[in-house]
């Protein structure tokens, strides 16, 4: 393949700095164009020492001065709105998503409409806009990836298949750290114990969506979309090993699985060398060694977020993006220690009963949504 131009959004995040080693390993492969960061303007500075890019965005407007102090030849940019500018750069080729939340939506949307390959890891923009996206992928040159362990295992599964052949998908969970927990020990949990994932190392936001499993339900609704696949053929299991990051069944009986040990590498990899495989220097599953690799239902009672997910999704419309915007705002919250663990499910059902719209989705409604949810999610005591 030729050279391929890469703008990382979120370069100094756990996917954007996963994405820089990749791009170390293969520097025949892969140029960078662009990064951006939140507020790390001092990590980024490195990157950008390292990499040199074009065009580099911090987010925090009052980081600029730092960080153009410190950046050499690379244009410096500040404001969220040039996160949207680079994403859509005629010079750029591939535009690695990892933004955190709502805030991703926007340049995924108009990177796909600039014909660009978008390799996804901001799975809010699916959650919220799946359909604004999906209809924009239907007038574009471009294409979107996932870069997410079980859409990455989906889409390996389905590599020389036929979407009209899959009778289920079996999207696997670990099941986070409050697997074994009982209602009553749910009570009590705290941010401390939320943040602390068995086995994948990711940012606040994810880790506390692992541990009410609402990361499934956007998963599920991401697969939804990603695919064309109704919520009903999507199945979650437990799988607390993490190894088989999601299975496909076909009209035959057939299953196929896709495995690896947790690692964000490998489907980070398989989406910027898409259709290609790219060597990985990273550990392998000993399979001269035992294993027991265990499954069991998921429990909806212990993890209503599921639930409300998989709902919202049938619900359809603007469903969808009031469960995020309210998980956004009730996660904050208790990560700020403001509500207990067990109140997060609760904001997002009451705001799920509160938001009602008849209009018509597109980029401005869903903006509005997504802005009388959060009010209302942070009015609730
Ligand atoms: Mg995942």
């Amino acid at each position: 393949m030729n050279k391929q131009k890469l703008v990382i959004l979120g370069s100094t995040g756990s996917i954007g700095t996963q994405t820089l080693d990749i791009v170390r390993q293969h520097r025949d492969k892969f140029g960078i164009t662009a990064l951006t960061a939140n507020s790390n303007w001092e990590l980024l500075a490195q990157q950008i020492d390292e990499f040199n890019p074009r065009y580099a965005v911090i987010r925090d407007e009052s980081c600029y001065k730092q960080l153009k102090a410190a950046a050499g030849q690379t244009h410096i940019l500040a404001g969220f709105d040039q996160i949207t500018s680079v994403a859509t750069l005629d010079e750029a080729d591939i535009i690695l998503n990892s933004l955190v939340g709502y805030a991703g939506f926007e340049s995924t949307y108009e990177a796909i409409k600039a014909d660009k390959k978008v390799a996804l890891a901001n799975k809010e923009s699916l959650v919220v806009g799946g359909e604004l996206i999906q209809k924009a992928l239907q007038h574009s040159e471009g294409e979107l990836l996932p870069v997410d362990s079980e859409h990455s295992a989906m889409l390996q599964c389905l590599a020389g298949e036929s979407v009209d052949d899959i009778e289920k998908i079996v999207i696997t969970a670990s099941g986070g750290p409050f697997r074994e927990f009982t209602k009553k020990q749910m009570e009590a949990v705290t941010v401390e114990q939320a943040l602390n994932h068995p086995n994948w190392d990711m940012g606040a936001k994810v880790t506390i969506d692992s541990s009410t499993m609402m990361n499934k339900g956007l998963e599920i609704i991401e697969a939804h979309w990603l695919f064309n696949i109704p919520v009903e053929k999507i199945e979650p299991v437990i799988h607390p090993q993490s190894i088989i990051h999601s299975m496909v069944t076909f009209r035959d009986g057939s299953s196929k699985a896709q495995l690896g040990l947790p690692d964000m590498k490998v489907p980070i990899t398989y989406a910027l060398g898409y259709p290609e495989r790219l060597d990985l220097e990273t550990p392998r599953i000993d399979w001269a060694q035992p294993h027991t690799w265990t499954f069991e239902p998921v429990d909806y009672n212990r993890f209503p977020c599921l639930r409300l997910a998989m709902d919202s999704i049938i619900e359809g419309g603007f469903a969808p993006a009031v469960l995020n915007a309210a998980n956004e705002v009730a996660v904050k919250r208790f990560l700020n220690e403001e509500i207990s663990y067990i109140d997060i499910p609760k904001i997002i059902d009451l705001s799920l009963k509160h938001v009602d719209s008849n209009q018509t989705i597109s980029v401005h409604t869903l903006k509005e949504i997504d802005e009388e949810t959060r009010k209302y999610a942070l009015s609730i005591k």
